[in-house]
């Protein structure tokens, strides 16, 4: 019997996270441990924008150091996990399915936003993995609705892993800053109690709560949550995993979203 698998949505903070000594980072090295083996892995990254929801069938995804200015030893991570071909069909036959499109790119690779994370949560690579992208611009009822379209996957064992940050403005980043401005503190409070009451009318609005234009000045790194969330079903609610902060302007937070009780 295949053990149904919570979708989750993690915060990736920076490319140095797999360099730093961050509690961000020791949860996802355990969080491997503590999830059910996945059989494939559909993520969801911050990193992949396009117009109308994409997914990748490479069959032997390239690692794509999408970013600039960091250290050299960043560059030179490779993650040569297998793609999932398959896997990504089934998600664009779902979503075609439930009324969206879908294209298929045969030659995507892997973005930061997905291997930072993947590297620490499953540092063998051994687990087949494809990327579904974002919509920026488009309602986070959009994206609650793409992962509607897979809530088939977590009954399938398949880990539906959203990749942003539940609090992400790069124009307050402070390098050498752990502890958070309050407006991050009071954006991430609300949202882990929102998630907690299962409360997706309200995280959709969440412009219009008053800290979400600072804790989100582009809605990149928002929307894949609304993906995991859809993913788990209505009713759905978002349980902490882990809560931290990093450079002042960065929840690092994660959160199993966990189907309604029948
Ligand atoms: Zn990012």
């Amino acid at each position: 019997m295949t053990q149904r698998i919570s979708p989750v949505f993690v915060s990736h903070g920076a490319p140095t996270l797999v360099l730093e000594d961050h509690p961000a980072r020791h949860f996802l090295a355990r969080l491997g441990h503590d999830l059910p083996r996945p059989k494939g892995i559909l993520c969801v990254s911050a990193h992949w924008e396009t117009e109308e929801p994409m997914v990748s069938t490479a069959e032997r995804p390239e690692t794509i150091h999408d970013f600039h200015g960091f250290p050299e030893q960043l560059y030179r991570l490779q993650y040569p996990a297998p793609g999932a071909p398959d896997l990504a069909r089934r998600a664009a036959g779902l979503l075609r399915a439930a009324g969206l499109p879908c294209g298929e790119d045969p030659s995507r690779g892997l973005d930061h936003g997905a291997w930072s994370p993947l590297i620490l949560i499953y540092p063998d690579a051994d687990v087949p993995v494809t990327q579904l992208s974002i919509q920026p611009g488009k309602s986070p009822d959009h994206h609650l609705a793409v992962g509607r379209a897979l809530s088939a996957f977590p009954d399938e064992g398949v880990l539906v892993l959203a990749s942003g940050g539940a609090v992400h403005n790069l124009g307050q980043f402070r390098v050498d800053r752990r502890n958070a401005a309050d407006w991050a503190i009071a954006f991430e409070d609300w949202l882990t109690e929102r998630l907690a009451a299962g409360d997706a009318a309200a995280l959709a609005k969440y412009e219009g709560m008053s800290e979400g234009a600072k804790a989100h000045p582009t809605d990149d790194h928002f929307l894949p949550l609304f993906v995991a969330l859809g993913a788990a079903g209505s009713g759905a609610r978002g349980r902490a995993l882990h809560r931290s902060f990093a450079h002042g302007s960065l929840a690092m937070s994660a959160y199993a979203m966990e189907r309604a009780a029948a």
